[in-house]
């Protein structure tokens, strides 16, 4: 609509009309153009081709078809899908060279061995060579490097001093030659070895050798791959003697930390303050391990951190030192006290047992007291409870005693009280129970005897001290004893039982003393 909608003025269309055309005209030229320059750039890159898959031609006999289909594909102009097609019949074929033995072994077998058997002379790498190209021409090894590392270790054998022959004509340098290029290609060059290799490739790719020169070329190959394989050797003896080195050094730290680590409590917590910054090395330790791939900065690495570790452990030894000498003392002194402590509980042992037995004993005549008497009466009670058996009590006094003390002094009286004792003693059974009850009162406990038998007894007693004499200032002076006898009732308590032995004592003082009375 806009383009008509002027009609007043009839030339504007054409002039518009016009302009387009030229416009078009322009558009096709830069078109034609365009198209001329990719038409040159396909060609170009079809003749490119063309002469790869030539050169490449002879490499590989599964390879070769499928590069001959490729340049016919491009000699008669691209075809998408035909060539496609071929290029992924190539791409599957050279996929599967990778997997494959090298069938090539065999063909070019003959003129290496040729080469390595008129250079490398001495009866052992004669022997060798031979036996590895048995092996060789039955295809046992998987692929060429393998092959050549087995050569090489064949060369290596001897030192070879000999000087080098003259290769025969008929060995076919291209192939050797191409062999060694392509083991060259094919293995890790440390980076100390890289212009050498880089020179060895580009004299061995050199087309059109004469065979003396390349004789050289092939001899320094070999001495560099020689020299490559005894560096390798080396660095992976370094690595080896250093990974020993780092294993001691960690036993040692691993022995370190358990000798720490046998502590008290106080130790575990500064082994947990240990643990931190230890685990702390040995995680950027692993990581500087993994992200490491040359041997140098690797060892740098390590052995910096391993320092650290041994400081931080350093450190913490010391203060497990300091701190088990502590506990040392510490223990030492708390068996000082104990030691203290039980001595002065034996000395008080056996004080409370003088003591205890001061208690118990009369100091005078040796006797069992009022105390003494007391805790056997309870045992003697109970048992007679129990058993129901006579139990009797005699309760002696000595007579006009106090006549004694004042006629012949208060040290005689003594003498008296110790020699009644001591014949009440010698004069009674062993399981009778003789106490100085005080002054010069004594009490007789007479277990399984009944009133009757304790009255034998007592005037026994009785008569033996009336018979025994007393001397006192060059005076004999007669003393006699009474006693008052009982037998424990049913009904009795110890009171009871000692006040009627008491009565029996007042009764036989009143019938004139030296006599035994019962109650
Ligand atoms: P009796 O026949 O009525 O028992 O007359 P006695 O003189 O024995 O009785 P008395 O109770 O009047 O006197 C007891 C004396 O025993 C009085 C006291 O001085 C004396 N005496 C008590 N204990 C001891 C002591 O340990 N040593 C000495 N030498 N005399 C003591
Ligand atoms: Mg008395
Ligand atoms: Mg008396």
């Amino acid at each position: 609509m806009s383009f008509f909608s002027k009609p007043t003025d009839p030339d504007k269309w054409k002039e518009k009309y016009l302009d387009l055309l030229d416009e078009q005209e322009q558009s096709e030229a830069t078109y034609k153009k365009a198209e001329e320059s990719c038409k040159e750039k396909e060609d170009l890159l079809c003749k490119t081709i063309i002469r790869l898959t030539i050169a490449t031609t002879g490499l590989d006999p599964h390879l070769d078809p499928h590069l001959l289909g490729i340049r016919e594909q491009l000699k008669s102009g691209i075809n998408s899908h035909a060539l496609k097609d071929e290029l992924e019949k190539f791409t599957l074929s050279v996929a599967q060279i990778k997997h494959t033995p090298d069938q090539n072994q065999s063909v070019e077998i003959q003129p290496l061995f040729d080469f390595l058997l008129q250079r490398y002379t001495t009866e052992n790498q004669q022997s060798l060579l031979k036996l590895l190209k048995n092996k060789a021409e039955s295809a046992k090894f998987e692929n060429s490097n393998q092959l050549f590392i087995a050569i090489l270790e064949a060369i290596e054998s001897d030192n070879d001093t000999s000087a080098p022959t003259i290769i025969a004509n008929h060995i076919d340098i291209g192939i050797v030659s191409r062999q060694l290029f392509l083991f060259l290609e094919g293995i890790e060059i440390p980076s100390i070895f890289d212009q050498q290799a880089q020179t060895a490739k580009q004299l061995l790719a050199a087309p059109n050798q004469t065979t003396i020169a390349f004789e050289s070329i092939l001899d320094k190959s070999f001495k560099l791959l020689l020299k490559i394989k005894q560096h390798n050797q080396s660095e992976q003896q370094d690595i080896d003697k250093f990974l020993s080195h780092i294993t001691e050094q960690l036993a040692a730290l691993d022995i370190s930390v358990m000798g720490a680590s046998t502590a008290a409590q106080k130790s575990a917590e500064n082994r947990s303050k240990l643990d931190q910054p230890v685990s702390e090395q040995m995680e950027e330790l692993q990581l500087s391990s993994t992200n490491a791939t040359k041997l140098e900065p690797l060892k740098g690495i390590i052995n910096s951190r391993l320092a650290s570790i041994a400081k931080e452990i350093e450190e913490h030894s010391q203060k497990e030192a300091i701190q088990r000498q502590k506990t040392q003392q510490q223990l030492d002194d708390l068996v000082d006290k104990i030691k203290d402590m039980e001595s002065e509980s034996c000395e008080l042992k056996s004080k409370l047992k003088i003591a205890n037995t001061q208690a118990l004993r009369d100091t005078l005549t040796g006797l069992p007291n009022r105390n003494a008497y007391n805790e056997r009466l309870e045992t003697e009670l109970a048992r007679w409870k129990r058993y129901r058996t006579p139990l009797s009590l005699i309760i002696w006094d000595i007579d006009h005693f106090k006549n004694i003390n004042d006629s012949y002094g208060h040290k005689a009286g003594d003498k008296v009280l110790l020699l009644i004792a001591k014949q009440l003693s010698d004069h009674s059974r062993a399981t009778d129970f003789i106490s100085r009850f005080g002054g010069e009162e004594f009490t007789m406990l007479l277990p399984n005897t009944d009133s009757k038998s304790a009255l034998i007894l007592a005037n026994q007693l009785r008569q033996t001290i009336e018979k025994t004499g007393f001397n006192a200032s060059g005076a004999s002076v007669a003393i006699t004893i009474s006693c008052g006898i009982t037998e424990f009732t049913p009904n009795d308590t110890d009171e009871s039982a000692f006040e009627r032995a008491d009565q029996a004592l007042y009764q036989a003082k009143q019938q004139g003393r030296n006599r035994c009375c019962v109650l």
